[in-house]
């Protein structure tokens, strides 16, 4: 962390700290130096359809304790006053499909593969640790980190180690290892005589199934994910079509474990059969879902399915368009983005996620809300998809992705009008996790 920041920062609540004593003088008796009061010109608070304007948030700790009109009450006189102007304020925002183990492989430096066999794995984990760090500054308070990719349990330690405050980072959901079934996830393409790592844990059988999620759930999986659908093509008509991997008892197993533990499952799921199983087998989250059916949507809102998008990943690193995967690749995201139009408007519930880590960490997170509206949703929709419809994904409804009393002080401020353009969110400029400021709107230029 950029001690300039600290420093900066340190400097504008002092003079800002001065000027509420001065106006508030009156409370000068009641001395309160764990107070802090957040004032911007607009707020979107992650629920309400329309922002509000000269709102003033008031913190104690890690908390928000008031949301009200911008000095309405007297504050207590040792309150610290952070004042954004005309900025925008927000929730933190929520990202529920990341990879921080992941760095957007170039395939001309080794691709993924290299990763697992030549990388040791303290090298994964300070990269993991620099991408957890680049979700908090582009304004990613919380992320539900879908697996590791061969990196163990890495994420659990990551997770400790940001909970404790030795490095900064996002409030993390991790599902480890992840489960897929043989011939269902790389390493693949070497000679059958020798045994490389898998990206995946691969069961194969409803009881290897209910034991690798034991594992996993023992070992601090908050959610299990499990890869329902692995290789893609399309068929001689055009059609794409998607390898199942486990079937709907194998995952009937997991998640009746899962759910006996009081945690969820996500699944990875592009369409046909195997999409049709994660379904059937009672998936909490359809990831990607580049192919839902009308029977399938339907059977998603009957079940309370969520449905986690991934738009914007498909559109990057496509192979040239004469080739087969070239083909595939630009027929993925004509059948995505009709699939999201139609669950949106169909009323599915829909979480922001961008699978970050399958594209570069130095890429900006906040594409994803751009593809959300060209495929149908309101820029504040867009916006509640990555804050309170992503809390309540997570089991974190009032807690996190809103800005109101008994929330946790997880705020964002963008300079612009994120509802006139949600581009206006890739360029967070105020960044608050727990009651910390963690970047600031004046020390921008000290990065
Ligand atoms: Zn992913």
């Amino acid at each position: 962390m950029n001690r300039m920041i600290f420093l900066g920062l340190g400097m504008m609540l002092c003079a800002r700290a001065g000027i509420a004593q001065d106006a508030n003088h009156t409370a000068a008796s009641v001395p309160d130096t764990g107070t802090l009061v957040v004032r911007a010109q607009w707020l979107i608070d992650g629920t309400a359809d329309k922002p509000r304007s000269n709102m003033e948030v008031v913190i104690r700790g890690n908390r928000i304790i008031a949301v009200r009109p911008a000095n309405s009450q007297a504050l207590p006189a040792a309150a610290q006053v952070v004042d954004l102007g005309a900025a925008t304020l927000l929730p933190g925002l929520i990202d529920t499909h990341t990879h921080i183990f992941l760095q957007g492989e170039d395939p001309a430096a080794g691709g993924y593969d290299v990763q697992l066999l030549k990388f040791p794995a303290s090298y994964r984990v300070v990269r993991a640790v620099v991408s957890a760090r680049r979700a908090l500054e582009q304004g990613f308070t919380s992320i539900r980190d879908m697996e590791t990719e061969g990196a163990g349990y890495g994420d659990v330690g990551i997770k400790q180690a940001i909970n404790e405050g030795l490095i900064p980072g996002p409030r993390m959901w991790v599902s480890t290892l992840s489960i897929s079934s043989t011939g269902g996830y790389p390493l693949e393409g070497y000679a059958p005589e020798i045994t490389v790592p898998k990206g995946s844990q691969l069961i194969d059988g409803p009881v290897e199934a209910r034991k690798a999620a034991r594992e996993q759930l023992d070992k601090g999986a908050d959610w299990i994910k499990v890869y329902m659908t692995h290789r893609s093509w399309l068929d001689a008509q055009g059609a794409l079509v998607s390898q199942p991997t486990l079937t709907v008892d194998e995952l009937k197993a997991i998640v009746d474990e899962t759910h006996g533990w009081a945690r969820k499952v996500a699944c990875h799921a592009y369409n046909g059969p195997g999409l049709q199983r994660a379904l059937d087998g009672g998936c909490d989250s359809i990831e990607h879902g580049l192919e839902l059916n009308d029977v399938q949507i339907a059977q998603m809102i009957r079940q309370g399915t969520w449905y986690v998008p991934t738009l914007q990943v498909y559109y990057t690193d496509w192979d040239s368009a004469d080739t087969d995967s070239g083909k595939r690749d630009r027929k993925r995201v004509a059948l995505h983005g009709v699939s999201f139009s139609k669950a949106l408007h169909a009323g599915v519930k829909i979480a922001f996620g961008t699978d970050v880590g399958g594209f570069k960490w130095s890429e900006p997170i906040a594409e994803e809300f751009s593809r959300e509206v060209q495929f149908g949703m309101t820029p504040m929709q867009a916006i509640q998809s990555a804050t309170s419809r992503a809390a309540e994904l997570l089991g974190k409804r009032g807690e996190i992705g809103v800005v109101a009393p008994g929330a946790y002080a997880d705020l964002i401020a963008v300079a612009g009008d994120p509802l006139a353009d949600v581009k206006a969110l890739a360029a967070v400029r105020f960044v608050m996790k727990d009651g910390r400021v963690f970047k600031s709107l004046k020390d921008e230029s000290a990065q």
